[in-house]
């Protein structure tokens, strides 16, 4: 279905949960937050009931994201149930692969194409700060079953951070010599911790022309969003890069997103929702969804906010919305 001004959208967002095992510097507060209660959370089959209703409006792609996916119990059948409706051609998870190794083959059999795993340092130390309690040895794992169940191509999504992880940049465009892998290097968006970001961004121009290798242009993998993807000569991966802040794709943007509590979101920065719990709770039917869909959908904003120059009132966090 086209929006209001002729974007084509047939991609939907889906956070399952907004827990975390990690705390990510950029992303969450150290303490964590308050859980919401388990009412207040959409079950599984609210969010099948939503997307059987949904793809017929031309929804092919879902990704599964979070706060951490991967905590929730039962993502495997959710992902089958997924598979089972008409019309959905492609269904990926982002997660921080700390907890896909074990499960990496139950979500392949399930009918998942592939996964985006969050990786942002190579060290083990800095890997620990940056997370503030994760295992950087469980992630490689993570990437590793991935490659090896076919859950493919493995995207590796990577924020760089002015004085953080910027001197690793080399190091991530290694990788790619010797591993299909798509490094994508993501501009840090001003949508985590209150003020965290301050100073720390850093553009894609800057970490492109930082590196020292030739880049030429290549093909994008399958599922390919925004990023545009180079490749050193001979590797067998690539790098992209995402500029939701230098160089926004609003223009070409085909998402929606819905939160783990029944929100449906036309814009990742911009606060307007919609409620889906609510209709789905009181058993409004499937014509009743679509219509709520729609209406998103129409309400779809142009562009958002996360200029620098701009002051965004956006309330909810990333670990709320799923990136
Ligand atoms: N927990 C999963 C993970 O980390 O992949 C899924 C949710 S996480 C919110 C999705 C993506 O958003 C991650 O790749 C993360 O690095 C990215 N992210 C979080 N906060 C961000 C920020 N302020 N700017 C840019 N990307 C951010
Ligand atoms: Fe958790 Fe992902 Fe946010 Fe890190 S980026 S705190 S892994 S939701």
């Amino acid at each position: 279905m086209k929006d209001a001004v002729g974007r084509e959208i047939n991609y939907l967002r889906i956070s399952v949960t907004d827990r975390c095992n990690f705390r990510c510097l950029y992303c969450m507060p150290e303490k964590g937050v308050e859980p919401k209660s388990h009412s207040d959370i959409l079950r599984f089959e609210e969010m099948v009931e939503f997307v059987r209703a949904v793809a017929p409006l031309g929804i092919t792609r879902i990704r599964v994201t979070g706060g951490e996916p991967l905590v929730r119990k039962g993502i495997p059948s959710f992902i089958r149930e997924l598979r089972n409706i008409n019309g959905i051609r492609d269904i990926s998870i982002t997660t921080n692969g700390s907890l896909l190794a074990p499960i990496a083959a139950d979500l392949k059999d399930a009918g998942l194409d592939r996964v985006n795993i969050s990786l942002d340092t190579l060290k083990p130390e800095r890997f620990r700060k940056i997370t503030r309690c994760g295992r950087l040895s469980d992630v490689l794992r993570g990437i590793e079953s991935a490659l090896e169940t076919g859950l493919v191509p493995v995207k590796l999504n990577c924020v760089m951070v002015r004085g953080f992880n910027d001197d690793e940049i080399g190091d991530f465009i290694e990788l790619t010599r010797s591993y299909p892998i798509y490094i994508r290097f993501i501009e840090l968006m001003p949508l985590g911790e209150k003020g965290w970001s301050q100073g720390k961004y850093i553009s894609a121009e800057e970490i492109k022309s930082s590196i020292k290798e030739r880049l030429m242009p290549t093909g994008a993998p399958a599922g390919a969003g925004p990023a545009v993807y180079y490749r050193v000569p001979g590797a067998v991966g690539a790098v992209g890069f995402i500029t939701p802040i230098s160089r926004h794709f609003c223009d070409a943007c085909n998402r929606v997103r819905l939160t783990a509590d029944g929100k449906l979101k036309p814009c990742l920065e911009s606060d307007l929702e919609i409620d889906i719990k609510k209709a789905l709770r009181e058993k409004k039917g499937e014509e009743e969804l679509r219509s709520l869909f729609r209406e998103a959908i129409m309400k779809k904003p142009v562009c958002h906010h996360m200029m620098p120059e701009e002051k965004s009132a956006h309330r909810r966090h990333m670990w709320q919305i799923g990136g």
